[in-house]
Order: structure tokens, then C-alpha cells, then sequence
């Protein structure tokens, strides 16, 4: 049987709990989603060997004591329709959900920029290696090159540091004046110039090289060394692991399937109105969804999103200030840390652009355009379904941008088990 709420979150990052929370207060079900076993997104996400911090206690506490939310944790979302349902699959099984409203959280994941060496072992995503440190993964003692751009660099040498490893460098490759300007106007958001304050300790300890860029990973079986080049100058540095951060792109899948209209840029993100309302009737989206903004900005648009479901209208206005106030804060670090060329440009002809399907930048190329690279080389239909490649192909050869599945994702969302799809319940595990 479907259980039914008043309003259904996709997403339980701080947009979706921001929502949560105006829809309980205002005597609301709510049916809350995530594939992540804690509440709290990407933000929140808390390291494992320590007892829950305070803001996940007390976030855990408030879902619990807040009855009229139902929260499914390690519940991913593998489909979804218009009317609004949602079908996500667990270890127990397959769910429809339906609802009278949906609101759409699920928030951004990296960009991968491809690079010769970047399929390594020991080549990570510099989030997702903070999260693997975070989640328990041993660190202690490696050596470890941080490179790419952007302020999530320094936040996650924070947290690799404090598990224990060696930064060799953080390698960033805005110029050292952009990230001056963008330092200089920091005080204009006060939490984010104390979260910055809080990482000078990393940061006055790390080399930090502006103007610079890995251009390549060496190794045979495995990463063993970084080639990095500073204004024309080329260096080897020896380490045991690399994390990349080119920056993030918005989850759209779920709302290109719902049918919800993107915006027409390379890395699409869900269009919405002053009340997150998107162009379907009772969807509404908030967080990084619909822009790359940060956390304020995220719980700032689920808030407006939350009030907007309940109808109450002026206090979703009343927060458009404070959302313009987010959203420059957003558009200061698109603007300092955007992506220069040389790294557009690192990719050789046999560097593998599709690991799914093992397509490289030169099978692309002669497959003839847009319209065929699909049929000829298989890019993009692998389990990632184009997550991380034709995000990259957008970067590297931004005419081919139209091959992206995001305008028009089929089901599965994720890779999903027959039976889910099928409605079934899961298979009994083996004794
Ligand atoms: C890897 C990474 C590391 C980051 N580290 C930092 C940091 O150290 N400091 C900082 O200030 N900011 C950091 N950020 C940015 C910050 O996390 C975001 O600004 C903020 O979390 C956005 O909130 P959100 O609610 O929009 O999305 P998120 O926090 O991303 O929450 C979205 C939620 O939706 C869930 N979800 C998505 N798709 C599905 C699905 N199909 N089924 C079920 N659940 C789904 C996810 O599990 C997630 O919990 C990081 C971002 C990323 C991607």
C-alpha cells in the first residue's frame, strides 16, 4: 500500500529540513526522504567515530519528536511521477510514496573535470574524500595534494588533517587576487567569514599555491605522484592521494523526469519562482537544485518553499531579502573560483572520459558530434548514467552539451533492482 502525506521532501540536506520544519509547525505530514543514513545532507554529514555532534543530536531529536514527520533514512529515490509519488528502494524493500505537495531537495554533487591519471586508484573527488574520512576511512599518515578551486579545498583539508593525514599543498587555480577580492568581501556574511576564520589554523599550517593546477596523476598500478604546473613552471610532487574540486553541479534528475523545465545552461539546475515553486503545479524545489548558493541560501529557499506548500505567502516573501543577501554570496564564489581554460584543456586524446563504458576523449571526438557520440562510443549509458562524464564533456566540449540525459532522465534514476521497480518487496537475505 502507497503511504500518503500532506507534503513529501526529497532530501533531508538543510533545504529539506528547513521545509520540514516550517511544514510541521504548521500541522503538516510530511513524508521525508534520504538515501543517507543521517539527517543533515552534505553539511552535515558528521564523522562516524565520534558521537553525534550537536547539530546532528539535535536534529535526530527534533525529527523524532516532531510527529507529524516520518523520516526514511537510507531510503534512495529510484523513480518518480508528476501527481507527486516518489519510489525509492531500501534494504527492505521498494516504497511508493505519494503526496499532495513535493518539495525537491536533493541537493549537488562535484564536478569531475578529467585530467590524464585522473582514473588512478588513490584520485578522488576532494568532498568525497573528505566524506570517506569522515565516514571512517583511514587517512593517518597519508600524504595527500588537495587541488581544483574553491573554498570546499580548505574545508576538506580541514577535516583530513584533523584525521590524521599530511597536506603536502592545497593547489588552487583561481589567481592569487581573485581569491583576495573574494577573501576582502567576506564580512558581508559574518558566518561565513567565522567558518573561514575557523580553518585558519589548516590553512596557515598548508602550502596554498594560487595561479596553479595538477595537470597530471602519475602512477602504474596506482597513484604515486602529482605533476603540477605554476605559471609555465612544472613540478613532480610525490604523494599517496589526490582530491580534486572543480566545484559542484545541481542533482536535476528527479525533476527532468518529473518534467520540470532547467535552465539552459551546461550544468542545468531546476528553474523556480520567488516561491520555489517550479513550472509543474504543487512541485516545488529548493537548495542547490536549483543553484550552486551554499547552506544559507539552501535553508533560506526551503523555508520560502515550506511556507509557500502551506500557503502561508507573505512569510515566504518576507524572507526574499534575506535569500538575495544568500545568493550574492553564492554568485561571489562562482565568480572568484570560475574555471580558467588550461584546465578544459588537460584531457589527451586516450585520457577516458566515460569510465562506465571506457569511452575516451579521442572515440568522442571521432564519433562524429553530437548526435551520434552516444550510438558510436555508448557514453553515458553506463550505471552513472552520464552523472560524471557528460558533466564533464559539457566543460570539455561544451557543443556536445545537448547530449546530456538531464533534460530528459528515464527511470531508473539510479541503478535499481528489478523487483523494486516492479513493486516487489526485497528478496529475503541469504541465511
Ligand atoms: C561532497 C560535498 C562536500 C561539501 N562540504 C562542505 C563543507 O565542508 N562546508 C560547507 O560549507 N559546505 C560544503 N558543501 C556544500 C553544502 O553541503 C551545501 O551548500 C548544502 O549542503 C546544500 O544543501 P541542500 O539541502 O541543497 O543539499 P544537500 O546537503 O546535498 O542535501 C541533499 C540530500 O538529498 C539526498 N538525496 C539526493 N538524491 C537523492 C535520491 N535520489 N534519493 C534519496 N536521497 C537523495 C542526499 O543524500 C542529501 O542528503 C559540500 C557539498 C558537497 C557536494
Amino acid at each position: 500500500m502507497p503511504e500518503h502525506f500532506d507534503v513529501l521532501i526529497l532530501g533531508a540536506g538543510p533545504a529539506g529540513l528547513a521545509a520540514a520544519e516550517i511544514l510541521a509547525r504548521a500541522g503538516r505530514t510530511v513524508g521525508l526522504v534520504d538515501e543517507q543514513a543521517q539527517p543533515g545532507g552534505q553539511f552535515g554529514r558528521e564523522r562516524i567515530r565520534q558521537r553525534p555532534g550537536r547539530s546532528g543530536r539535535k536534529l535526530l531529536e527534533w525529527l523524532q519528536h516532531r510527529n507529524g514527520i516520518t523520516y526514511f533514512p537510507g531510503h534512495r529515490v529510484v523513480d518518480c511521477d508528476p501527481h507527486p509519488a516518489l519510489v525509492t528502494e531500501s534494504t527492505r524493500g521498494s516504497t511508493r510514496l505519494t503526496g499532495g505537495a513535493l518539495i525537491l531537495a536533493p541537493g549537488a554533487r562535484e564536478l569531475v573535470l578529467p585530467f590524464p591519471g585522473w582514473t588512478l586508484p588513490g584520485v578522488f573527488c576532494a568532498g568525497g574524500l573528505q566524506a570517506l574520512a569522515k565516514s571512517g576511512w583511514p587517512v593517518r599518515g597519508r600524504r595527500i595534494v588537495l587541488a581544483g578551486s574553491g573554498p570546499l579545498l580548505v574545508a576538506s583539508a580541514h577535516t583530513l588533517r584533523h584525521e590524521g593525514a599530511e597536506i603536502l599543498a592545497i593547489i588552487e587555480q583561481a589567481a592569487r587576487g581573485s581569491v583576495a577580492r573574494f577573501l576582502a568581501g567576506l564580512p558581508t556574511w559574518p558566518a561565513k567569514a567565522l567558518q573561514t576564520l575557523g580553518y585558519l589554523p589548516t590553512w596557515a599550517r598548508i602550502p596554498y599555491e594560487t595561479g596553479a593546477f595538477v595537470a597530471e596523476a602519475l602512477g602504474e598500478e596506482r597513484l604515486e605522484a602529482v605533476r603540477i604546473v605554476e605559471r609555465g613552471r612544472t613540478r613532480i610532487v610525490p604523494c599517496d592521494l589526490l582530491g580534486t574540486g572543480f566545484g559542484l553541479i545541481p542533482n536535476v534528475e528527479a525533476a527532468a523526469r518529473l518534467g520540470c523545465v532547467l535552465t539552459p545552461t551546461p550544468h542545468p539546475s531546476v528553474r523556480v519562482d520567488g516561491l520555489q515553486a517550479t513550472s509543474l503545479p504543487g512541485i516545488y524545489a529548493a537548495g542547490e537544485v536549483t543553484g550552486i548558493g551554499g547552506v544559507e541560501r539552501a535553508q533560506i529557499e526551503g523555508a520560502i518553499a515550506g511556507y509557500a506548500a502551506v500557503g502561508n505567502l507573505p512569510k515566504a516573501r518576507a524572507l526574499a531579502p534575506k535569500l538575495a543577501h544568500w545568493a550574492r554570496f553564492g554568485e561571489a564564489v562562482n565568480r572568484h573560483f570560475a574555471l580558467r581554460d588550461p584546465l578544459r584543456a588537460l584531457a589527451r586524446p586516450d585520457t577516458v572520459i566515460c569510465r562506465c563504458e571506457d569511452v575516451t576523449l579521442g572515440e568522442i571526438d571521432s564519433a562524429g558530434g553530437q548526435g551520434s557520440v552516444k550510438l558510436l562510443t555508448r557514453l553515458g549509458m553506463g550505471p552513472c548514467q552520464g552523472r560524471i562524464c557528460l558533466a564533464a564533456l559539457a566543460e570539455l566540449r561544451p557543443g556536445y552539451g545537448t547530449v546530456t540525459g538531464s533534460q530528459a532522465a528515464r527511470p531508473p534514476l539510479f541503478p535499481a533492482r528489478l523487483g523494486t521497480l516492479a513493486g516487489e518487496p526485497a528478496p529475503e537475505p541469504h541465511p
